[in-house]
């Protein structure tokens, strides 16, 4: 069939296999609450002899109303006996009828440690579809991709089995190590500079030299570079900042690196690796220059967009990544979780701030509890169906997956933009509850509070408290870290802290953080060393007069537990009197510690 025969109201697709998968958003965006209604009943039947649609009286129905009015609204806390159990080595029928075939260990937290997301094999065809419809979109926007490379930094992280033997890793590790992603056809629009060994090697410096090395060699070909989130393309910059001489002699020899131990990344290597006097030389001389401004498209001049995410916390980085790329545009294409893959950004040529996900109504059952911030929390019966939702108002997403999540609370907070066809489009507006950020970390006040506990008790032995605190993500250093204020009362000038017991304070902080935190300063080296700034006696006093100036209220102030408004930055960093860093790594195995 000819290509154009199949044209698509969203633009003309560049080749067959395009417009299949437009005709297929099309398709599923038009009846959306229709495709709604029968991923529901595809869910509910599958699934009714699960321990848990019959713990709640089903009786085999699989239409919304009986599914609604009998099913509750639930948080991971509330499923966490049944994924204990399920860990444990419990085969039966709890959520899905079909088996768990691994779990996905979320970068959301529960009690300190990942939380673990059920999956069953099935989920991974899911979610390649949704990859399978991104480049089409891309390709709309953005012609002549089939004519170079992608450079993209991807990596596995480590896993680990559950008492039960089931594996637990993060999706996007179980998604490269499948079959999908490992055998997948050559695609002329989707060939990545990487190889398959490179990203599948767990050792990050290992796995970050080779890629950065085929991205080398292979610069005149690379039309896009990319990273998952903007942070990770950060630090593959400062990555070739700190290694550029070790790569450049690699290039130079046509040899590999002795820290490259990797056997199959050594072997394929082998097949990459030349001598070339000339590439090296280029790379000296770029990287040699102390001003790094455009740095990317100096060494991929080809580059026609990066593709990373900076919606959400990774907004912070934009600015960085303007600077190293010229303001090379920025494209977010897709919205997903461990627990579900929802959408993607189908005008991805936009501005970051103006990204929108489609959901697609094939991936889940969808529904939305509207968001008051300031209504107490709204109970299951406000949930609003996929196509109900209104323009303009905010919504938390809540799920109803394939693998049995029923009802399930994502924690995500989005607002409505607008609609293609009749499925709604998205922005973004924050995860709930998330103070700090650098990477995929995410930490809570509760959990920035109980740190800032343990950390003081140090200081017991001087006489001294912590009378107030605030945090600010500090991602002006690559990799970005988080930074404490802390205001002392020392009640014995004679004995005062020293450098030393604040540098443990620092480490204890980071002990105390969760997992996520912890792995990424350990294994993914995503997040820098702890940072406590001591600030002098009153600047928290200060800090609330200008609040008040500004108009906050006397009676109802309460110090902010993060601050990131510059007046309010230069007012605590004018009144630092000493700051201090974590001088070792906090405790970090792949094994959780409960
Ligand atoms: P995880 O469960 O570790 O895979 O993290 C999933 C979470 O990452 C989502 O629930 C969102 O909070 C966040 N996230 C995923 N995709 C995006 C995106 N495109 N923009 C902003 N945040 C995102």
């Amino acid at each position: 069939m000819a290509v154009d025969a199949l044209c698509s109201p969203l633009g003309p697709p560049a080749c067959e296999k395009d417009a299949k998968a437009l005709q297929f958003i099309e398709e599923m965006t038009r009846s959306a609450d229709a495709v709604q209604e029968r991923v529901l009943a595809e869910i509910l039947s599958r699934n009714s002899d699960t321990e848990y649609l019959r713990r709640y009286n089903l009786a085999g129905a699989t239409d919304r109303e009986t599914f609604k009015s009998k099913i509750p609204m639930v948080t991971y806390e509330d499923l966490e006996p049944i994924i204990h159990r399920i860990a444990n080595g419990d085969r039966s029928p709890i959520l899905s009828a079909h088996p768990i075939s691994e779990f996905l260990t979320s970068s959301g937290t529960s009690a300190g440690e990942r939380k673990l997301m059920p999956t069953i094999r099935e989920e991974l065809d899911r979610r390649q579809l949704l990859y399978s419809l991104l480049m089409p979109v891309m390709n709309l926007y953005m012609p002549g991709l089939d004519k170079g490379k992608g450079l993209y930094f991807l990596f596995v992280k480590s896993e680990t089995k559950t008492p039960g033997g089931l594996l637990a890793r993060p999706v996007l590790t179980s998604y490269y190590k499948s079959d999908h992603f490992k055998t997948r056809a050559f695609d002329p629009y989707n060939v990545y500079t990487s190889p398959n060994e490179a990203i599948l090697c767990p050792d990050s410096f290992q796995s970050m030299y080779s890629q950065m090395l085929c991205g080398l060699y292979e610069r005149q070909q690379v039309l896009r570079l990319g990273a998952i989130f903007a942070s990770g393309l950060l630090r593959a910059i400062r990555f070739l900042q700190l290694n550029w001489r070790e790569l450049a002699h690699d290039i130079r020899t046509g040899t590999l690196n002795l820290k490259i131990s990797d056997s199959d990344i050594r072997s394929c290597m082998a097949r990459v690796l030349r001598p070339d006097v000339e590439l090296a030389d280029f790379i000296e001389s770029e990287c040699s220059k102390d001003n790094w401004e455009r740095i990317i498209t100096r060494i991929w001049p080809n580059t026609k967009y990066l593709e990373v995410i900076v919606t959400g916390a990774m907004a912070q980085y934009i600015p960085t990544l303007d600077y190293y790329s010229g303001g090379l545009p920025k494209v977010c294409t897709m919205y997903a979780s461990s627990e579900c893959y929802f959408g993607l950004n189908l005008n991805p040529m936009c501005k970051p701030s103006e990204v929108s996900y489609t959901i697609m109504p094939n991936m889940a059952y969808f529904e939305f509890l509207p968001h008051e911030p300031n209504s107490p929390s709204a109970g299951s019966d406000k949930l609003v169906d996929l196509v109900d939702v209104e323009v303009g108002k905010e919504y938390e997403l809540v799920i109803t997956t394939y693998a049995g999540l029923c009802r399930y609370r994502v924690g995500d907070i989005l607002r409505v933009t607008g609609f293609h066809n009749s499925a709604p489009q998205f922005h973004f507006v924050r995860r709930k509850n998330v103070l700090l950020s650098i990477d995929s970390d995410k930490t809570d006040e509760a959990e920035l509070q109980s740190a800032v506990e343990n950390a003081s008790k140090l200081l017991n032995t001087f006489n001294t408290t912590v009378v107030e605190y605030t945090s600010y993500a500090d991602t002006k250093t690559i990799p970005g870290h988080y930074v404490i204020y802390w205001e002392l009362l020392v009640k014995d000038p004679t004995n005062s802290p020293t450098k030393e017991v604040l540098e443990q304070c620092c480490l204890a902080m980071e002990e105390s953080l969760n997992s996520v935190y912890r792995q990424g300063r350990v294994e993914c080296n995503s997040i820098g060393a702890l940072e406590i700034r001591v600030v002098k006696n009153g600047t928290f006093e200060e800090l609330m007069d200008y609040a008040i100036s500004r108009g906050a209220s006397i009676n109802q102030y309460k110090v902010p537990r993060c601050v990131n408004f510059t007046p309010i930055m230069e007012l605590l960093d004018s009144r630092v009197l000493s700051n201090h860093f974590s001088q070792s790594l906090p405790h970090w195995t792949p094994e959780r510690r409960r």
